[in-house]
């Protein structure tokens, strides 16, 4: 039975698939109990200013924590979530979550800045997605000011035209935009341009390469490009003391990556910002500004 099986690369294909398929449909029933019981959590990543060693910002990441499975991994369920149409209800609780946690920070003076959340394909083209936003933010009295979207050039470069459109009317309202993972993805330098973005996020891959000249000028040249365009560049995954220094050099302002802080929890990130708040002598700024 066993050799006949394995001799049968039909059959060990379908096995494969099966045990995949039984996976996801875990998967998916474990979401589907999630949200019903408030196991998303979102956890945030501080993007820091190389030049003043303080806060630029923060990137909201959802975290799942199931009683029986513990914390399982975004580039796990994400995937799935998008298959199934989850994301759609697993975006709105991070989305809620966090306007709900910076309007707490800015209320407690700890922080005047953009907090960024990742929106899903799914997501950037629900036909209300200006109004479902709208709504959270009302919701949680958080002026759009205060809100960043990251998306990732899968996303626009579908319909790059309709694109356009749903970013100008995010951008129209005071939102950012940044282009997540750039250079990862398929992406047209012709579209970079007609994009209404503030930011680009130079994916991890590139600052792991920086080790070699050749990835270093990669960089580089990233960096001008965005610089040329008007916007602002975020290093992710920056993760060594030397990475730091080559960023700096080639005129990268902000950077993100375990360097500086993994993804904390609430509260923990509660704390990261009392301690920024102590280290940057507020007084002194308020008698500047008075
Ligand atoms: P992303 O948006 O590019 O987020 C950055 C990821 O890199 C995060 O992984 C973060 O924990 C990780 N990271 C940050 N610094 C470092 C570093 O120095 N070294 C290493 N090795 N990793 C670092 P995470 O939280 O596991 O999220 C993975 C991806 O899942 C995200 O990539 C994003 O595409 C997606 N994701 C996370 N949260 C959400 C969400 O709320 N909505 C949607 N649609 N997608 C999300
Ligand atoms: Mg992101
Ligand atoms: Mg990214
Ligand atoms: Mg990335």
């Amino acid at each position: 039975y066993h050799a006949k099986k394995k001799g049968n690369s039909y059959l060990f294909f379908n096995d494969t698939m099966n045990r995949q398929a039984v996976k996801r449909l875990q998967i998916e029933n474990l979401m589907r109990f999630g949200l019903k019981e408030d196991h998303f959590e979102v956890y945030y990543q501080p993007k820091m200013n190389i030049r003043t060693g303080k806060l630029d910002g923060m990137e909201a990441l959802v975290r799942f924590i199931t009683p029986k499975k513990g914390i399982i991994s975004p580039g796990v369920f994400i995937p799935i979530a998008e298959e199934t149409g989850q994301i759609i209800e697993i975006g709105e609780v991070v989305l809620n979550k966090a306007c709900r946690d910076v309007k707490n920070w800015i209320d407690k003076g700890l922080f005047n800045g953009r907090v960024a959340v990742n929106l899903s394909a799914k997501q950037f083209s629900l036909p209300d997605l200006t109004t479902r936003i709208d709504v959270i933010l009302q919701k949680n009295e958080l002026p759009s000011y205060f809100l960043e979207l990251e998306i990732t050039e899968g996303t626009v470069m579908d319909d790059p035209q309709e694109a356009i459109a749903i970013m100008r009317s995010l951008s129209a309202r005071g939102i950012h935009l940044a282009m997540d993972d750039f250079g990862t993805g398929y992406s047209s330098l012709a579209y970079l341009k007609q994009f209404p973005l503030n930011t680009l996020k130079v994916d991890k891959a590139f600052i792991d390469d920086m080790q070699s000249e050749r990835g270093r000028n990669m960089v580089d040249s990233i960096v001008t490009i965005a610089h040329n365009l008007d916007l602002h560049v975020v290093a992710e995954g920056v993760e060594q003391a030397e990475q730091i220094t080559m960023l700096e050099q080639l005129n990268c302002q902000t950077v993100q990556g375990f360097y500086y802080s993994k993804p904390l929890s609430q509260p923990e990130f509660t704390e990261f910002l009392k301690t920024q708040q102590s280290n940057s002598a507020p007084s002194l700024i308020r008698k500047i500004n008075a």
